[in-house]
């Protein structure tokens, strides 16, 4: 039994999550636009926001991502900075940690 694979569940369930959101707001940005100007200045400025949120969102998805891939290859929880390990507290707190406590 892999020593993380309750992280990896962690993680596996944050991912469905975050990407269940991303799609919430993609498809609220692909809505068609108010005929009326005065709606239309606020959806423009609505859909800012919401493309805003859309980055935060890609960049964490990525991130959980590449969590995971690095419990399956086997580099989860070595430091990308000095190569120890990370400690299991830290990695239960912070998922997506790529470096350790010292190093952070
Ligand atoms: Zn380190």
């Amino acid at each position: 039994m892999n020593e993380y694979a309750g992280i990896a569940e962690q993680l596996r369930l944050r991912l469905a999550n975050l990407l269940e959101r991303a799609e919430v707001i993609e498809d609220d940005l692909r809505h068609p636009l108010d005929a009326d100007w005065s709606e239309q200045a606020v959806d423009l400025a609505d859909d800012e926001a919401l493309a805003g949120v859309d980055d935060v969102l890609r960049a964490e998805i990525q991130q959980v991502r590449l969590a995971l891939l690095r419990i399956e290859n086997g580099t989860y929880g070595t430091c990308a900075v000095c190569g120890e390990p990370i400690g299991l507290a830290r990695l239960q707190a912070l998922p997506i940690a790529t470096r350790c406590i010292k190093c952070a």
